[in-house]
């Protein structure tokens, strides 16, 4: 095993700063969010267990209004849904971004008001479309051109339906391959560079009952530099200036999409959110005074920047097992709660907590209890080198993209979500029961 010789090295407030503002550590090694000891959540909804703290959420939304005046910030519900989760946007004045009638019915049936969401996919199924219509969703965001007859002829000639379209500018940014959507060649939106973005757009105008309001891309996730959005403003506007001078179109709205990057560990950067929006703000004027347009409406889709660091995952180790170089550390979760590090390769800092250790840091790798071998929820942790069984682990920045993306692999059940504010925590989603499964399993 190797040890960390200086095991001061990682503890005190630094250890914190990927943590929620909440975040307190009383002497006896607990750690507490939202005022609750997580320790307390694991004794009393089972682990594995999500915690979502609803202060930090509201924060972050603030954070973005603050930011970005005069801008309408839609939260990308794709990082994380739940009724709750729908209420705190609309209560915090954020629009949303959906990508399914699943995700747009569950919003709506919440009572988030549909005009303020707007629906995505490279791939919308006929029920997407007609969930969207019947609903009344704000805008849609178009794909590919066979989307615009379809869609059309499900408006009617008498009906009337908002759209944007989404543009490739041809831009490669983002944090894994997996998750790079702004280059040219991959499976989303229309290019600008091979004339397919132009081409839909002349089509879209021959339909008076679409009625488009602007462009929209999004570069990619998990981007932690200001650059590619300033270069994808200049490619927008510049495509926003030939549909002028080809059309006379004047567009009022420019959606830049999300991809917002956070620090998983601490020392990881972030994207700094003031420097985002002044920056865009300055090169948007700039490049629109050149051309000669108005300054558009501005829209933002961050997801992850407003749900992962608000969330963290608590388990419990079942077994620590030592081979070769390596020590294992295998919790009760894994990749059916949390498929990102077998996706991306993402790297998380998970922490002991419920007892204080004083025994030196010992790197390992945390793995989940599941059937592959490549179930691993943090390579390279550092954790003490008497950790043992019963033990709990929590990992922060577990609040996008995990239980969106959970499976029932193995059939153990996606955790159940947490809230804890002002020193209370209550069960927003359930632990999914045998109970749950068996009722889907129809036939025999
Ligand atoms: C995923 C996605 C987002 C949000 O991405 P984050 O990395 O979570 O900020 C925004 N817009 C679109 C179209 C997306 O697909």
């Amino acid at each position: 095993m190797t040890t960390v010789h200086d095991p001061t090295a990682l503890t005190g407030t630094a250890e914190l700063s990927v943590w929620p503002a909440s975040t307190t550590e009383p002497p006896h090694g607990d750690l507490t969010v939202g005022g609750v000891p997580l320790a307390e959540i694991a004794d009393r909804f089972g682990t594995p267990v999500y915690v979502l703290d609803e202060a930090e959420v509201r924060d972050r939304c603030r954070t973005y209004l603050d930011a970005f005046p005069d801008t309408e910030v839609l939260y990308a519900a794709k990082a994380f849904l739940c009724r709750a989760m729908a209420h705190w946007m609309d209560e915090e004045g954020l629009g949303l971004d959906v990508c399914s009638a699943g995700e747009l019915e569950l919003a709506v049936s919440t009572g988030f008001p549909a005009g303020r969401i707007v629906l995505h996919g490279n791939a919308k199924s006929p029920r997407d479309l007609d969930t969207a219509l019947r609903l009344g969703v704000g805008r849609i965001v178009i794909d590919s051109p066979a989307e615009i007859a379809r869609l059309a002829a499900a408006v009617g000639p008498d009906g009337h339906q908002k759209v944007m379209v989404r543009v490739v500018p041809g831009i490669s940014a983002g944090g894994h391959e997996k998750i790079r959507t702004g280059t040219d060649d991959q499976k989303f939106g229309l290019s600008i560079s091979d004339g397919y973005a132009q081409h839909a757009i002349t089509r879209i105008l021959d339909q008076p009952q679409l009625e488009l309001t602007g462009l929209h891309c999004h570069l990619g996730s998990q981007i932690t530099s200001v650059k590619p959005y300033l270069v994808a403003v200049r490619r927008m506007v510049g495509l926003m200036s030939r549909l002028y001078e080809q059309h006379g179109l004047v567009l009022p709205e420019l959606d830049l999409g999300g991809g917002h990057g956070i620090a998983y560990r601490p020392g990881e950067g972030a994207l700094d959110l003031t420097a985002l929006a002044r920056r865009i703000r300055a090169e948007l004027a700039d490049a629109c005074a050149t051309a000669g347009l108005p300054v558009p409406r501005l829209i933002i889709e961050p997801g992850r920047a407003i749900a992962g660091p608000a969330g963290i995952a608590v388990y419990r180790v079942l077994s620590v097992k030592h081979t070769g170089d390596h020590v294992f550390v295998a919790v009760d979760g894994g990749m059916s709660d949390n498929p990102r590090p077998a996706l991306y390769g993402v790297r998380y800092a998970p922490r002991l907590i419920g007892r204080r250790s004083a025994a030196e840091r010992a790197r390992v790798t945390v793995v989940g209890r599941h059937c592959e071998a490549g179930d691993v929820l943090a390579a390279d942790a550092e954790l003490p080198a008497d950790t043992r069984p019963g033990d709990l682990l929590a990992v922060p920045v577990a609040g996008a993209y995990h239980l969106s993306m959970a499976s029932d692999y193995n059939l153990v059940g996606r955790p159940p979500v947490v809230a804890v504010r002002d020193g209370l925590a209550r069960l927003l989603v359930r632990r999914e029961s045998l109970e749950d499964i068996r009722s889907r399993d129809v036939g025999l």
